[in-house]
């Protein structure tokens, strides 16, 4: 899948998109495709005769968007391809949005943010896969029984009738009395 919009009215000149920044995949029906012509609105001008139908239609495009299962992803595309989406509604953002979100990420991360968003990304993914597939090593089970065995969850339950009480046991009431006292044990 690409971010490319067929049916939107004098679609422009074939663009390469930056394939640093893949748009993201999914199978499931998206509303900027099954009705592009919602999306491809500008952004409403003083001029404007008919500005209440625009702003609704607006607001129902970003509506969508925001409801998108890769609205993140399809916003990075966006941010990554201004060539391909100066106009319209993405991600939900307009045009003069995504110009601020980009001048904002060249001030964070330089000149090549789009190269520093592919990386980090890639480190995720790598990550998550090696999260995923590491086989446990020897040492891990004998790491948890170790753990086990020195960390009981649930110490054995101190008989008042059979055991003396320790200096420890006596430190630790005085101090639950002294907070009682002191009102921050409430
Ligand atoms: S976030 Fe909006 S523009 Fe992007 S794919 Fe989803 S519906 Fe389309």
């Amino acid at each position: 899948m690409n971010g490319n919009r067929t049916g939107v009215p004098n679609p422009p000149v074939i663009i390469a998109a930056d394939n640093r920044v893949p748009f993201p995949h999914t199978d499931q029906k998206l509303r900027c495709r099954t009705e592009p012509v919602l999306f491809a609105i500008e952004d409403i001008h003083d001029s404007d005769a008919d500005r209440r139908t625009r702003e609704k239609a607006i607001a129902e495009a970003r509506r969508d968007c925001s409801g998108c299962p890769i609205v993140v992803g399809c916003l990075k595309w966006a941010l990554a391809n201004p060539d391909l989406t100066p106009h319209g509604i993405w991600a939900p953002t307009m045009p003069r949005e995504r110009t601020e979100l980009r001048e904002k990420l060249v001030a964070r991360l330089g000149e090549d943010w789009v190269g520093v968003v592919a990386a980090q990304e890639r480190r995720r993914k790598d990550q998550e896969r090696a999260a995923r597939f590491a086989p446990p090593t020897v040492r891990d089970p004998a790491l948890a029984r170790l753990e086990r065995e020195a960390i009981p969850t649930r110490p054995t339950p101190y008989n008042r009738w059979k055991q003396p009480i320790t200096p420890a046991q006596a430190a630790s009431h005085r101090h639950v009395l002294e907070l009682v006292a002191s009102g921050k044990a409430a």
